[in-house]
């Protein structure tokens, strides 16, 4: 072994695994993006290579997938997917795809260096260094290709829900009040409609579309945060993907198996649905995102991965009216890995720091949005039981919101098992908690039909349900 490729977004983690990778007498090329380590891997033929699972422009999955099926291109080298979450099934996935471990962050360099030693065998001693920088990443406006057409009346920003549950659809007397469909949010902004997810919600948005714009032609955006199933079982019954006037433009990230056409695909082939993606009238396009910045028109569309198994986003739209963020599944990094250091082999402080760094990151991503929508899944004792399973507690959505100055949370993704009198006192434990902290966030449950209008005019006030 005597190269190593190091690939992860986070300078911090990159100068520490460099440092020790060196010191082991490893040369070491760096790369910021999956795609410029990829371009390197194919170009330097590394031994070794550590890939952050979420690289941005080609995550962690999708190199391990690509290198591994081109064994002529490149020797067989070692590959460790390195992930800042910990969640079973994606270690699973990293082995699937083809990575020889996987490693959860902090990484301590005992842990590394035990892991070489694994891997080096009767390997050689002599290297030598090169030195690579990581590719420029394109000034901003040089990637900004606009994706959408406008077909949405002008009006003020408005944002509304049609599924606020997660996990699984739950109708019946008990959820009345907010709603049982799973996650979907319509937006429309500066001319555009976006819809964030496409779970069982879509389908009450179909129909509402129909009877707004009738035979007008319209143009969506569908924005994707990831595939479980909440997420996209209602694709297959929204309506305006069955009229051919109609052009939907589905938005995502390539998951941690395959593709996002391929997944979506998936759900409606013929063992589980009567209509093929390809067989819907409507002209339906699926496009996989790279970039983390993008433009739905004159519209700003930023993503983060979040912390979530598999791969899974949250959106931010900065529209000329208000800002919006989405980020439907999320647990919290802090308390995570509060719950998972193991004292025994590591040091707590270094967890809750990465934690608190990683979590400072969502603050600021979310920072001074006019609507933030974030998982609060479960109450603080819930979630105590429940820490690994990828989803936040209501303390912690307040508490980010209000580090982030947010001005108004809607807690999201409500549990199956929670009635409208279970989400009624989350949300007043919000309220609450936001006057402990001494800030003046607005906390609310989200719940199906309510829109909200942003920087209401005194007409659209009125409007507001
Ligand atoms: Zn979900
Ligand atoms: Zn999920």
């Amino acid at each position: 072994m005597k190269t190593a490729l190091l690939i992860d977004e986070d300078q911090v983690v990159r100068e520490s695994l460099a440092r020790w990778l060196r010191q082991t007498g490893l040369a070491v090329i760096e790369a910021a993006d999956g795609e410029t380590g990829m371009a390197l891997a194919l170009a330097k033929k590394p031994d070794l290579i550590l890939c952050d699972q979420l690289a941005p422009r080609c995550n962690g999955f999708q190199l391990c997938r690509f290198l591994r099926a081109q064994p002529d291109a490149l020797p067989r080298p070692r590959i460790v997917l390195t992930t800042s979450g910990g969640f079973g099934v994606d270690r699973q996935g990293a082995l699937e795809a083809g990575a020889d471990e996987h490693l959860v962050k902090p990484i301590f360099q005992h842990d590394l260096v035990l892991l070489l030693e694994s891997f080096r065998g009767n390997g050689g001693t002599s290297f030598t260094t090169i030195t690579t920088q990581p590719r420029r990443a394109k000034p901003p406006g040089e990637a900004a290709e606009p994706l959408g057409d406008g077909v949405i009346p002008p009006g003020p920003m408005s944002v509304r829900f049609w599924g606020v549950r997660g996990s699984l659809p739950t109708p019946g007397p008990s959820t009345v009040y907010y709603g049982g469909n799973t996650s979907c949010v319509e937006v429309r902004a500066d001319g555009q409609l976006i819809i964030l997810d496409a779970g069982t919600g879509i389908r009450g948005l179909g129909l509402k579309l129909a009877e707004e714009f009738q035979e007008t032609p319209l143009s969506m955006t569908l924005l994707i945060s990831h595939t479980h199933w909440d997420h996209i079982q209602g694709l297959p019954f929204f309506d305006a993907a069955y009229h051919s006037r109609n052009r939907l433009r589905i938005l995502g990230y390539e998951g941690a198996q395959a593709g996002l056409k391929s997944l979506l695909s998936g759900q409606m082939e013929s063992p589980y649905f009567p209509v093929g993606l390809q067989q819907m009238p409507g002209h339906i396009v699926v496009e996989e995102l790279k970039d983390s910045t993008f433009h739905l028109g004159p519209v700003e569309v930023k993503s983060m991965f979040v912390n979530h198994p598999g791969i899974c986003v949250g959106y931010r739209i900065n529209a000329s009216g208000g800002s919006v963020a989405y980020l439907p599944d999320n647990e919290p990094y802090q308390r995570y890995k509060f719950h998972t250091a193991h004292p025994e082999f590591s040091d707590t402080t270094e967890f809750l720091a990465y934690g608190q760094r990683m979590d400072q990151k969502l603050a600021d991503f979310v920072r001074d949005v006019d609507v933030l929508i974030l998982d609060a899944q479960y109450d603080l004792a819930e979630y105590q039981a429940r820490v690994g399973w990828g989803h936040g507690c209501v303390d912690d959505a307040v508490a980010l919101a209000a580090q982030a100055c947010v001005k108004r949370l809607f807690l999201f993704h409500h549990d199956p098992s929670h009635d409208d009198e279970k989400v009624t006192r989350m949300a007043e434990w919000g309220r609450q908690f936001v006057t402990t902290l001494n800030e003046s966030v607005k906390v609310d449950a989200a719940r199906e039909g309510l829109e909200v209008i942003l920087k209401p005019t005194a007409a659209a006030e009125g409007a507001l349900q």
